[in-house]
């Protein structure tokens, strides 16, 4: 790690001493550390040559693909700044993204062509199209466009205080918010990731990337794995078999798993148990997990897990439960300590710091933090206020040092002058014979300001009778937590990050009407 100062040395680090080893895997196609770092030179005189400046934004719309890489790395050696795009969203989402980065160039995967077309209609400055693997008239393919670029090292060395990448937040509870992440964020990033179980991987270990890399999840898995001599293997779109195939054909050691991905995977009939004897951890997080679910997960993987907590704008980091601490009596349901180089506190609304115990936002603090939201000056400072990142998660931390999440301030249930957090809630549902997935919710209700609902996804030919769904949550959580209605359906909204939109099914109930929270 000592030859890796910033992001754009990552492929040039591990190629000097292990050329021809498989830095990516996707589908058949393997690419070795020595042709990653020739093509991300190539991309890097490319970009120049298209007039990108240090500082100038680029952007990708496209699933999973290993010409993420090169670009990544190439991008990065131009000292100008990704900015990634999630290609789930709609076009005028994309536009308005679009909007905010103003990219020079954009970068297409097959699938999404006359999705960006669409997208950049509106633009005043349009950036230059380029098709990243696939064929459009509209787009220049992109062997055209690397065109005869050298793969010589670069002159301009990157700078830390460079920005990066710009990755938006994933759209959990409004619009994507564009963070700006520093060489010097990564290169924090990536030396507490060396020390960190779940990110502290093994020369030639496979890691399974699932998560998008439109993601920070996706990105960091990513350099961390390369920057430590890993094996990525890439999946182009998640799905519960081809993740359980994978883990077992692949020899895959290492992955990070968002939790509703890990209780697909948990529904397959071939996820054995002893079945995966090369995994050595599953990282999971992103959302919260239930308990169930971990209990079962643990039991069936047989492997270590580690769970993490952080956002975007702490370049994925924040806090970890170690393998160790999962053992822990009471600490199962905890999100761990912070992480190396970085700090946590629990605020309350005036910006003081809490005591054990005491419930307010979490706060993180480092060299993690991002540098900004791009384009929001106003929501930049009330975000980073005094010197805290604050992530607008509840939560609290207890006698030992570890902390917990509740869930976050804008989804909090005030119900008749109780917090209920959804969360909570949904885990203790999690448990229940028959139940495959759930949401819970805060609707409008006369007497309680906010009632507690459910949103149940049965198991495949499971008939569930809501009363005994009340009867389980009663023996687990307090009464007024307990769901004052509950009602099925076939399936959550998420977003790719495995997120629940809660917002969106909350929205019905809420139309013409202000909720308190959020
Ligand atoms: P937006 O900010 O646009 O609403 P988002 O917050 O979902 O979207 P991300 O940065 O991808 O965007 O997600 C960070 C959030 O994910 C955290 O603030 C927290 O609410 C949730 N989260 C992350 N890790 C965990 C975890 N281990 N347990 C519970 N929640 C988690
Ligand atoms: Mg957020």
């Amino acid at each position: 790690l000592e030859a890796i100062r910033t992001l754009a040395d990552i492929p040039a680090a591990q190629a000097r001493v292990r050329g021809n080893a498989t830095a990516v895997k996707y589908g058949t196609r393997e690419t070795s550390f020595a042709q990653l770092d020739a093509r991300s030179n190539r991309v890097a005189h490319a970009l120049i040559a298209a007039g990108a400046a240090p500082g100038d934004r680029v952007s990708a719309l496209t699933k999973n693909h290993d010409s993420w890489y090169p670009l990544f790395f190439g991008t990065a050696r131009a000292r100008a700044c990704l900015a990634p795009i999630n290609c789930r969203l709609a076009p005028a989402e994309i536009g308005f993204i679009l909007g905010d980065a103003a990219p020079k160039l954009l970068f297409v995967g097959e699938h999404f062509f006359d999705c960006a077309l669409a997208a950049v209609a509106g633009l005043a400055a349009p950036p230059r199209l380029i098709a990243l693997y696939g064929e459009h008239p509209a787009f220049e393919p992109f062997d055209a466009w690397l065109g005869a670029a050298s793969d010589a090292p670069l002159a301009d060395p990157p700078q830390l205080a460079d920005d990066v990448l710009q990755l938006y937040t994933s759209g959990t509870t409004g619009l994507p918010k564009g963070v700006v992440l520093t060489n010097a964020n990564y290169r924090t990033f990536l030396e507490a990731a060396t020390e960190v179980d779940g990110f502290a991987y093994g020369e030639d270990e496979t890691v399974m990337i699932v998560m998008p890399l439109f993601h920070v999840a996706g990105t960091n898995v990513s350099f961390s794995g390369l920057a430590q001599g890993g094996r990525l293997v890439l999946v182009k779109d998640f799905t519960a078999v081809d993740a359980v195939r994978m883990m077992r054909e692949e020899h895959v050691a290492h992955a990070f798993l968002a939790p509703a991905m890990i209780q697909m995977m948990l529904l397959q009939p071939d996820a054995n148990v002893g079945a995966y004897p090369r995994l050595k951890s599953i990282a999971y997080g992103a959302s919260p997990i239930a308990e169930d679910v971990l209990r079962r997960a643990r039991a069936t993987f047989g492997c270590d897990f580690v769970q993490f907590y952080g956002m975007t704008e702490s370049a994925g980091g924040g806090s970890y439960l170690s393998p160790a601490a999962h053992d822990l009596p009471g600490k199962l349901t905890s999100c761990g300590k912070p992480w190396p180089g970085a700090a946590m506190a629990i605020l309350d609304g005036e910006g003081k710091e809490l005591g054990e115990g005491e419930i307010g936002e979490i706060a993180i603090r480092g060299g993690i933090v991002m540098k900004e939201y791009w384009n929001r000056a106003a929501a930049t400072e009330e975000t980073l206020a005094g010197g805290w990142l604050h992530t607008g998660d509840v939560g609290y931390r207890d006698a030992d040092g570890f902390y917990y999440v509740h869930d976050r301030i804008k989804d909090m249930i005030v119900s008749g002058g109780e917090n209920v957090y959804p969360a909570e809630v949904e885990s203790a549902i999690m448990g229940c014979p028959g139940v495959a997935d759930v949401a819970v919710i805060g609707v409008p209700d006369d007497k309680w300001g906010e009632g507690v609902k459910a949103l149940i996804v049965p198991t495949t030919g499971a008939t569930l009778d809501p009363a005994d769904v009340v009867a389980w949550v009663r023996e687990r959580i307090a009464a007024y937590k307990v769901p004052k209605s509950i009602e099925f359906i076939d399936a959550l909204p998420r977003n790719p990050s495995g997120k629940v939109l809660r917002r969106e099914l909350r929205a019905p109930y809420w139309e013409g009407r202000d909720r308190a929270v959020g």
